[in-house]
C-alpha cells in the first residue's frame, strides 16, 4: 500500500483536553501547505523548534511550536512536521481541518510507522516492538519491547540468515557441478552448521512460551473453603473492592474477574464461590462456574486459613484435579491469627507454599515472587535472550525449524542436493518472512491494524 508522498496528518497525542497536543504531518507537501496557511515563506531549519502564530488566512488558530524534520533524515524518511498546540480538541480539529483543506489527508492507523518501514527506517520486528511498547503494562513487557525496537531479534535472525546462505551456497555449488559428489567432510560440516542454526531457533522458541506469559498474562483462579479470605485477597490484589467481602459463608456466589499485575505478570484474576459440602441451589450454580473457571486457569491459588484445621482443606484438595499445564500455589492466609494446633504439626508443615496475612498486608510480595518464579524465572534459563517472540514470529520459527530438520535429515541420508536445497530455501523464506524482507501485504496489514492513528 505505497501511498507515495501524499501528505498525511493526524493527532499524535491522546484525544481529549490536555496541556498540549501534537499534530503530526508527513509527506512532500508539508512545507508548502504550512506556508500557504500562514501566507508567508518560512525558514525551514531541521530539528529545531520554532514559534508560529498558526492561522488559516485571516483566521487565527493558535500559538504553536513547530518542529521540522527534513526527509530522508526523519522518522518516516519524508518531510515531517510536528505542530504542538494547546491541548483543546477544538484547536486540534481546526489545525487538522486547515491542512486537509490544503490537500493533506487523514493518516490511516499506523501509517507513519508503515512509511518508516517502507523507507527502511525500521525493520518489521522493530515495528512489532514499537507496537508492544505502546501496549506494554509491565516492566518485563517494556523491556522486551525495547529489545525488539533496538533490533535484537532482527540481528539474531540476520545472523541465522547469513549461516543459511553460506550452507546453501555450498550446496548449490554441487548442483551446478553434478559430476562432483559431495565429500563426507563437507556433508558433516553442513550438518553441523544447520544444527547450530536449529539450536538458535529452539532457544528463541523457548522464549515464545515466556513471551506469551509476558504479553498475554496468565489467568489465575482463587479457590478455597468459605471464609478463608479469598475475596479479601482478591480485593487486596486489585486494590479495589470488586468482590463482596462477607463473614457469612457462601456469599461470593458468582465468578468475578478482573485484571491486575502481580510479580510483574499481568494476571486475569477470578474470584470464585467457596467450596463446601452443604451448598444451596444458587451456590451450587456458583460452584459449577467455579469449576469452569478452574478449567480455564493456568494458575490455581488455593487459599487456606491458618486458624482452621488443615484436615478441612482436604475437601478442596480432593476436588483439585490439575491438568499438566496448570500450576498450583497453596497459600496460607490469616497467619496473624492463632494457628490451629494441627497446622504446626510437622506432617502439616509442607501443606502450603507461602504464607500471607491479607489483614496485615503481609506476604503479598513474596506471593508475587512465587508466581513469577513459576511462570518466568523457571523458563528464563531456557530462553537465552531477552527476545520473547510473539505468535507471528513463533509460526515462522516453527516452520523454519521443520524445514531445517528435513534438510539435516536429507544431509544424513544423502538425498539429492536439489531436494536439500529446496528445504533450505523454504527455511530461509520463513526467516525472511519473520524479518519482513518478503514484504507480504497481508502480514503488514495485520500488524498495522493494531496500531492507532497518528503512529
Ligand atoms: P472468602 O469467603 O474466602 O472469600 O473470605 P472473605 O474474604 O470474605 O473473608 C472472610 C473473613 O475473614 C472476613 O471477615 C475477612 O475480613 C477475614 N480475613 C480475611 N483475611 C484475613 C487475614 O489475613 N487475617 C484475619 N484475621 N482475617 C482475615
Amino acid at each position: 500500500m505505497r501511498t507515495g508522498t501524499e501528505t498525511i496528518v493526524a493527532l499524535a497525542t491522546p484525544p481529549g483536553v490536555g496541556a498540549l497536543a501534537i499534530v503530526r504531518l508527513s509527506g512532500d507537501g508539508v512545507r508548502e501547505m504550512t506556508e500557504r496557511l500562514l501566507g508567508r515563506k518560512l525558514q525551514w531549519v531541521p530539528q529545531r523548534a520554532f514559534f508560529v502564530r498558526l492561522r488559516e488566512g485571516e483566521r487565527e488558530i493558535d500559538d504553536a511550536v513547530m518542529t521540522f524534520w527534513e526527509g530522508p533524515r526523519s522518522y518516516t524518511g519524508e518531510d515531517v512536521l510536528e505542530i504542538c498546540v494547546h491541548g483543546n480538541p477544538k484547536i486540534v480539529e481546526q489545525v487538522i481541518a486547515a491542512y486537509l483543506r490544503q490537500g493533506a489527508r487523514l493518516a490511516l492507523p499506523g501509517e507513519f510507522t508503515r512509511r518508516a518501514l517502507q523507507a527502511g527506517k525500521l525493520g518489521l520486528t522493530q515495528v512489532e516492538g514499537l507496537g508492544d511498547l505502546f501496549s506494554a503494562s509491565t516492566e518485563r513487557e517494556l523491556a522486551n519491547a525495547r529489545s525488539l525496537l533496538r533490533g535484537d531479534l532482527a540481528k539474531e535472525m540476520e545472523a541465522m540468515r547469513e549461516k543459511l546462505i553460506e550452507v546453501l551456497a555450498q550446496l548449490e555449488a554441487y548442483i551446478d557441478f553434478p559430476e562432483e559428489d559431495i565429500d563426507p567432510p563437507t556433508y558433516g560440516m553442513m550438518r553441523e552448521r544447520l544444527n547450530a542454526v536449529i539450536e538458535r531457533v529452539e532457544r528463541l522458541l523457548a522464549g515464545a512460551k515466556m513471551g506469551r506469559v509476558v504479553r498475554d498474562g496468565i489467568s489465575a483462579v482463587i479457590v478455597g473453603r468459605p471464609n478463608v479470605g479469598k475475596s479479601s485477597l482478591f480485593n487486596l490484589l486489585l486494590q479495589e473492592r470488586r468482590a463482596i467481602v462477607s463473614h457469612r459463608p457462601g456469599t461470593t456466589r458468582d465468578v468475578i474477574d478482573a485484571e491486575c499485575v502481580i510479580g510483574d505478570i499481568r494476571m486475569r484474576l477470578l474470584d470464585t464461590a467457596g467450596i463446601r459440602e452443604e451448598a444451596d441451589e444458587i451456590e451450587a450454580e456458583g460452584i459449577s462456574r467455579t469449576k469452569e473457571a478452574w478449567d480455564q486457569a493456568q494458575l490455581i491459588l488455593h487459599v487456606m486459613a491458618a486458624d482452621e484445621d488443615p484436615e478441612l482443606d482436604k475437601i478442596v484438595t480432593a476436588q483439585l484435579k490439575l491438568r499438566p499445564d496448570q500450576r498450583l500455589l497453596r497459600v496460607l492466609n490469616k497467619t496473624d491469627l492463632e494457628w490451629h494446633p494441627r497446622r504446626t504439626y510437622p506432617d502439616y508443615q509442607h501443606e502450603f507454599d507461602c504464607r500471607i496475612s491479607v489483614a496485615k498486608h503481609e506476604g503479598i510480595e513474596s506471593l508475587g515472587e512465587k508466581i513469577k518464579e513459576i511462570f518466568i524465572s523457571s523458563q528464563a534459563a531456557e530462553a537465552s535472550t531477552l527476545c520473547l517472540v510473539n505468535a507471528r514470529q513463533t509460526v515462522c520459527l516453527e516452520n523454519a525449524k521443520g524445514f531445517l530438520s528435513r534438510a539435516i535429515l536429507g544431509l544424513e541420508e544423502k538425498w539429492p542436493p536439489e531436494i536439500i536445497s529446496h528445504e533450505m530455501r523454504a527455511a530461509l523464506s520463513e526467516v525472511d518472512e519473520l524479518l519482513g524482507v518478503t514484504d507480504h501485504e497481508e502480514v503488514l496489514d495485520r500488524i498495522f491494524s493494531q496500531f492507532c492513528i497518528g503512529k
